[in-house]
């Protein structure tokens, strides 16, 4: 199959929801409110959610999609004006959508795994959104467990040329490409595969809670890292990895949250985009991510990301390092 509608559809939301999310960025007085969760939500995060789910309950009627947001907080009377926002943005790219359109659009997100479904961040790296750095929209289809397209608008992404805003997009089997976001020509995009651990950049979270920096400082030093890590918010880093501006990613749960399972929708759509490129991603057991089991990845334990060449060795000094610990 080469998912060429699948392509098409994905390609053409994510810019529409991108679009959507930067006007709101533009236009001071957007509303931001807290979830029970307490991680921040804007209405940015539920309008593309309800744009892209449109088009995608449109042109794949029977596909289920697992998205980050749905709409019931929104029934409550003091949100009215929240709600009001963002159906007035839903409606600068639908023009015809009804209010209860845009709520349906976005519980068409309250999907459960099936063997063929869409998973969705409308914006991954809220956090980012919010400060005016890195976000991205995120979209991955996933077929019997396994992941056959990605996509990530990221709209600040920074450019070699000055300016910002690049997709990256991955179909299994087809290799991962970046197209800027404002159109033009898509680039074909490899990791960068050099094996010197000493010249290989890390990248990691701006949020200092989302992984153990303890943990990885130790390792840091066993891999003979010499270069501070970048840090950038969102599954951008992805991209990152696969267009070779990095070259290792990890999240490791922090030890009072040693059970935290990541979200499918956090991962899926720059996994494909890394694998596509020539990287490889895995747990820190090493072990594949299994898509197949719900809206977390239940069976497996943080995250490695890696242009491949050092996969192994990183893997062999998280498990040396994982031993010293539960010695000490
Ligand atoms: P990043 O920008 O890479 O730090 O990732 C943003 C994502 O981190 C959000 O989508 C959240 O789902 C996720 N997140 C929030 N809190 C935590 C946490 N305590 N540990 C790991 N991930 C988290
Ligand atoms: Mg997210």
């Amino acid at each position: 199959m080469n998912y060429t509608e699948e392509k098409k559809v994905a390609l053409a939301a994510v810019t529409a929801a991108a679009q959507l999310c930067q006007r709101v960025q533009g236009e001071k007085g957007a509303q931001t409110l807290n979830k029970a969760d307490t991680s921040p939500v804007t209405v940015a995060d539920f309008g593309a959610q309800a744009v892209i789910c449109q088009a995608l309950a449109e042109a794949f009627p029977d596909d289920p999609v697992i998205g980050e947001e749905d709409a019931a907080m929104l029934g409550q009377p003091e949100l009215v004006g929240v709600r009001t926002q963002i159906i007035q943005q839903v409606q600068k790219i639908l023009p015809t959508a009804s209010p209860q359109n845009v709520i349906d659009w976005i519980n068409h997100g309250n999907g459960t795994v099936a063997p063929r479904y869409w998973t969705l961040d409308p914006i991954d790296g809220t956090k980012g959104f919010i400060r005016g750095d890195q976000y991205a929209i995120a979209l991955a289809l996933v077929e019997e467990g396994e992941l056959k397209l990605g996509i990530l608008a990221c709209p600040a992404f920074p450019l070699e040329n000055g300016t910002t805003g690049l997709i990256f997009l991955a179909i299994r089997g087809q290799g991962s490409v970046e197209i800027p976001l404002k159109g033009g020509t898509p680039k074909a995009i490899k990791v960068d595969n050099s094996a010197n651990l000493s010249e290989l950049c890390r990248i990691e979270s701006v949020e200092s809670v989302h992984s153990d920096r303890a943990f990885q400082t130790t390792l840091d030093r066993c891999l003979g890292l010499k270069s501070p890590a970048k840090q950038m918010d969102s599954l951008a880093k992805y991209g990152a990895i696969a267009r070779g501006d990095a070259h290792l990613y990890t999240r490791i749960p922090l030890p009072q949250f040693k059970d935290k399972k990541e979200n499918i929708w956090d991962h899926g759509p720059g996994v494909i985009i890394v694998e596509e490129a020539g990287g490889i991603v895995t747990d820190l057991d090493g072990k594949c991510l299994d898509f197949s089991l719900g809206a977390k990845l239940s069976n497996n334990r943080g995250i490695l990301a890696t242009n491949g060449t050092i996969h192994q060795q990183v893997l062999e000094a998280i498990r040396k390092q994982d031993y010293n610990r539960r010695n000490l």
